[in-house]
């Protein structure tokens, strides 16, 4: 029986990359439900393309556009952040993808996971917010989480298979788009440099995230809930060819690496179709070409938010959530020229130190904890005008 597909994000980076994998299999997918934020043209387009049943436009301003652009189509047209809770937890979904960026994904993710969908993860916000949460859920309802971010795939392809504990994860980081600039240079870095990342095309925000690091930081956090593993046991290191995607470390000492060409099409087939793999055209891999693999540690005078990340993460509770507010807060502002590229961390920092602490969250609480971040993120920024 096929796979029907709630893909959320579709839009995006990830969404339109996962439809490209879909459309390959159609013996085996179907897309149900397409959901996106904004881009009401592009979501009509792909609801005709893919005779989806359902869109969901989160923005509900966009809502009457997208209804009459698909008023000849037999497609049911929603809007608004309930709808897309809704969507995910129907009966005639199987599999949802949640592609959404930042804290929007959260509410998705636990929506399809108490309804025991099988969830393909590469909104990590979700983990890194309320990973304790959402690893839960996903137990309780029998209702697997794939990850779809490189590393995370890679080290799930490392670990199929293996019975024996782990010693490390050991997670590699390009270095973003500025890992060439000095720590001085960093204050008067403009958008347009920080978003071109040397390696990957991906959204704006998951850009900016890996220039500062925070996206590596949020990688680990991912791991950590995702592996069940400790910050001890984690290590991150620089590898700016980003051929080799991750690597687990056993007991023994022997070192299993997942590596290729960069290719978000390979942890997004293999998230949809493990344990089988997919037929992607390719080149096969070049290592006379690719006979540098170089590694290095990660300065963290130039990179404190991945030192933050470890430590919101030995925290616990809601201090992971806040980090993740914050830096939304600030990446939207850095984006718009309102704040420094510096002040991203900076704006991360005072979150941390003046927010409600929260030992065991609940999802109000998460909630509540985000809209607090976000303030007092806004409020750091705005005097620093
Ligand atoms: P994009 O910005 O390219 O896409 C985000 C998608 O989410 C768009 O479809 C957008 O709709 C939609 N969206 C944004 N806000 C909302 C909202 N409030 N409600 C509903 N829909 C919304 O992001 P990416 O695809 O790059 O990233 C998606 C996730 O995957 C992130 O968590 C990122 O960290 C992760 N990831 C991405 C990778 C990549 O290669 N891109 C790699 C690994 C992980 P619209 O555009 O119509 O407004």
């Amino acid at each position: 029986m096929k796979q029907r597909i709630a893909l959320l994000g579709s839009t995006g980076s990830i969404g339109t990359q996962t439809l490209d994998v879909v459309s390959r299999y159609p013996e085996m997918f179907e897309v149900h439900t397409l959901v996106a934020g904004t881009q009401w043209e592009l979501l009509a387009q792909q609801a005709i393309e893919y005779d989806a049943d359902t869109v969901v436009i989160a923005d509900e301003s966009r809502y009457e556009l997208l209804s009459d652009a698909l008023a000849d189509y037999p497609v049911k047209v929603f809007t608004g952040a309930k709808a897309i809770e809704q969507v995910v937890a129907s009966s005639e979904v199987d599999v949802v993808v949640n592609a959404l960026v930042g804290y929007a994904g959260l509410h998705p993710t636990v929506a399809a996971l108490r309804a025991g969908k099988k969830l393909a993860l590469a909104n990590k916000e979700s983990l890194v917010v309320a990973g304790e949460l959402v690893m839960r859920l996903s137990a309780e309802n029998h209702a697997p989480i794939l990850p779809i971010d490189s590393e995370h795939s890679a080290i799930f392809q490392c670990l199929v298979g293996e019975q024996s504990p782990m010693r490390r994860l050991v997670i590699t980081c390009s270095g973003g788009a500025l890992r060439d600039l000095p720590l001085e240079a960093l204050a008067d870095v403009t958008p347009e440099q920080a978003l071109c990342h040397p390696q990957w095309q991906m959204g704006r925000k998951i850009t900016i995230d890996s220039a500062t690091l925070v996206n590596k930081g949020f990688e680990v956090i991912e791991a950590h809930w995702l592996f069940g593993v400790g910050a001890d046991k984690i290590s991150v290191v620089i590898h700016p060819q980003s051929i080799i995607h991750s690597m687990v470390e056993f007991e023994d000492g022997a070192l299993k690496a997942q590596l290729g060409t960069p290719d978000m099409r390979i942890p997004i087939s293999y998230a949809l179709l493990f344990p089988y793999r997919a037929t992607l055209e390719s080149e096969p891999f070049d290592f006379v070409k690719h006979s540098t693999l170089s590694f290095s540690e990660v300065d963290h005078a130039k990179y404190p938010a991945l030192g933050i990340a470890f430590e919101c993460m030995r925290r616990g509770g809601n201090a992971a959530c806040v980090m993740n507010g914050a830096n939304e807060i600030a990446v939207e502002m850095f984006l718009s020229g309102r704040c420094r590229f510096t002040d991203i961390t900076r704006a991360i920092e005072y979150a941390l130190e003046h927010a409600t602490f929260v030992v065991t969250p609940t999802l109000e609480d998460y909630d509540r904890s985000d809209v607090e971040s976000r303030a007092l993120a806004r409020e750091f920024l705005l005097s620093r005008e």
